[in-house]
């Protein structure tokens, strides 16, 4: 039997730490009471304290997922003496959750959104703008003489300056890795379920989702 254990494992009790990889270990049952563990993150997978690549445990080893989720194998398949703590009953039984914590996250994405949608097109104005006064001062030297120099100058160091400002603008990297991180907090809040949210903002997930339509439990704002 094998087991891939992560936030989108086939383990018993769900993981919904987003330090856990998507599939971060498998483990294989080997029949004698023991285990085989296999990394398969990038985050690395510790079995009782010690770095491993594949390494043979117990029911009751500790596994260290990534920097800071831990269990026992046992909680994680199901196993052993300690008791999972979801029980089959407790999955069909229709949950509530407060999705008040969502409006947080929502918010401090969107209203970066909107800065970094400003700070561009502030930049953009800051630009156009130089550049027409550049053009205006230029022919000023032929008849203003040393004052056209330096109207010209300023336009030209107005320029240089607004291109390093462009510096400041949120780049591809950085735009894919707050999306990242938005998308891992914005899931489901039963720990059970824990799938990305349908609805794609906050007005739509309070007017259109009063549940999850995968584990159909019931969402409130408190
Ligand atoms: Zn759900």
């Amino acid at each position: 039997m094998e087991i891939i254990i992560g936030r989108q494992g086939t383990q018993k009790t769900p993981i919904t730490d987003p330090t856990v990889s998507r599939k971060h270990c498998k483990v294989t049952d080997n029949g004698d009471g023991t285990f085989t563990i296999e990394n398969l993150s990038s985050l690395g997978t510790k079995v009782d304290g010690v770095d491993i690549v594949r390494k043979t445990a117990n029911i009751n080893s500790i596994l260290q997922l990534g920097p800071t989720f831990s269990a026992s194998l046992g909680d994680l398949i199901g196993q052993g003496n300690s008791q999972p703590q979801i029980s089959e009953s407790s999955l069909n039984e229709t949950k509530t959750f407060d999705i008040s914590h969502l409006k947080e996250v929502w918010e401090s994405f969107n209203n970066k959104n909107i800065q970094i949608a400003n700070s561009q097109r502030q930049i953009n104005l800051i630009r156009g703008l130089l550049g027409i006064f550049t053009m205006g001062a230029m022919p000023t030297i032929f008849f203003l003489g040393p004052i056209g120099y330096i109207l010209t100058g300023i336009g030209v160091v107005g320029n240089f300056y607004s291109f390093v400002g462009m510096k400041n603008v949120e780049t591809a990297e950085e735009k894919q890795c707050r999306q990242d991180e938005f998308d891992d907090k914005w899931i489901c809040p039963n720990p059970d379920c824990g799938r990305s949210l349908i609805a794609r903002n906050y007005r739509l997930l309070i007017r259109n989702y009063q549940s999850c339509p995968y584990c159909k439990c019931k969402y409130v704002e408190k």
